[in-house]
């Protein structure tokens, strides 16, 4: 079996990937995207006429709504097509100044904020205006894809947490102790998280703060962009609510792309200390220069704007992930949960490994799986290799219902018709 995806390591260099060694050494340090390079696999097989369905990315297939174009459009009209401050126009940073007092109970200055071209360059931004080499970050795995990349392209090292799938994927604050050290710089949370869907409880995130106060140099980048997505009467916890004396050591990160389906419009936002926020700045200004000006006016829009639309989306995706988790359950070969937030099923599947498949491919690994799923299913999906995690596979139920049940039934039959060879 190919494997779809592998993390290069210090055995394997990255030039083993493809990599021309003519690029920099801090760039072979890290891989395209996993997420973007599995969807663009499964586009470029659709181009050439495969009927593949696509549950790779973390995209909305919703249209962003709009209230939210028209507020672009009227921007543009009238002229906001020009340079803004490098970390966002006021217009913006008082529409998020508002969302966090709204959301989070807390109270900003426009000097507190930071707006960048998503989420990702903000976590970037951030990672690099306080790394220096050797500085470390704590991750808990499963993670989201980018986040020990980004920590490395920035010359910093990844110390890595795993979780239990037997926990809920929830840290263990013990662990996080045993993991800090002198060169600790930041703790990672992420909840509702990417991609176990799991909210971390409000206790929970107290005790993590706790243990992180005591260890001075270590700031906490709290990823929340999934923040609206819970289900089933699950709730969100901001950590600044859940830890308010650690708000001048914590940069809250999140963005329009996940709740307003604004994935193309490009803006992620972020509150911290104002030395944090003008650090970051300062890359900002020398990198992108500033987040288009046009989708910061339809950002505002959809913070500031009428939220009710939120509620109705939650319905549809609850209503998906529990068709899709209905039909997962038909093999025994995976086993599911429902995800408390975000919008993945992240599957356990060691019941396929060591298992053949109907071609003899033998599936060793969560990417095997996911390979056999693309090329003989027609069905991308991401491995948990590349959050960190095997053998899993991540499920993205962000697509339309029927389509959706369709390539659930397609992994179902690709799985039971995985076999033991019998031994002759
Ligand atoms: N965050 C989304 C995901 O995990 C979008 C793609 C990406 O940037 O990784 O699928």
């Amino acid at each position: 079996m190919t494997a779809l995806h592998t993390r290069a390591t210090d055995a394997e260099p990255a030039t083993a990937e493809g990599m021309s060694d003519r690029a920099s050494t801090r760039v072979r340090r890290i891989q395209l995207s996993p997420t973007i390079a599995i969807a663009g696999r499964a586009g470029v097989l659709r181009s050439a006429g495969r009927d593949v369905i696509s549950l790779a990315l973390g995209e909305l297939d919703f249209d962003t709504p709009a209230r939210i174009v028209e507020a672009a459009h009227k921007a543009a009209l009238e002229g906001f097509t020009r340079y803004t401050a490098a970390d966002g126009a006021a217009p913006i940073k008082d529409a998020v100044r508002e969302k966090f007092r709204r959301d989070h109970g807390l109270s900003r200055g426009r000097d507190e904020i930071h707006v960048a071209s998503g989420c990702k360059q903000v976590i970037f931004n951030a990672l690099a205006a306080t790394l220096d080499p050797g500085d470390e970050v704590v991750i808990f795995a499963p993670y989201w894809v980018s986040y020990c990349d980004l920590v490395e392209f920035c010359d910093g090292k990844a110390v890595v947490i795993q979780t239990s799938g037997d926990n809920g994927f929830l840290p263990d604050p013990s662990a996080l102790r045993r993991a800090l050290s002198a060169r600790t710089r930041w703790v990672f949370i992420n909840t509702p998280n990417n991609p176990t869907g799991a909210i971390y409880p409000s206790a929970l995130l107290a005790e993590l703060a706790e243990v992180i106060r005591n260890h001075s140099s270590a700031m906490v980048l709290s990823d929340e962009i999934y923040e609206h997505l819970a289900f089933d009467g699950n709730v969100h916890v901001p950590f600044t609510l859940a830890a308010p004396r650690m708000r001048e050591r914590t940069l809250v990160a999140s963005g329009v792309s996940k709740t307003y389906a604004m994935t193309g419009w490009r803006i992620g936002y972020a509150a911290g200390p104002t030395w944090l926020i003008d650090a970051m700045a300062r890359v900002q200004s020398q990198t992108a220069g500033n987040a288009c000006s046009i989708a910061q006016a339809a950002a505002v829009e959809a913070i500031a704007g009428d939220q009710t639309l939120i509620g109705d989306w939650l319905n549809t995706l609850q209503r998906r992930r529990n068709r899709a988790l209905a039909i997962l359950a038909k093999t025994p070969l995976l086993k599911v949960s429902a995800p408390a937030g975000a919008f993945y099923i992240f599957a356990d599947v060691s019941a396929c490994l060591g298992r053949h498949a109907p071609d003899g491919g033998r599936i060793l690994s969560d990417s095997d799986l996911a390979e056999h799923l693309l090329m003989h299913a027609n069905v991308a999906a991401v491995p948990g290799c590349a959050f960190g995690a095997s053998p899993f596979i991540r499920i993205s139920f962000v697509i339309e219902e029927s389509l959706l049940a369709q390539a659930c039934e397609r992994i179902v039959d690709a799985c039971n018709a995985l076999q033991h060879r019998q031994a002759t």
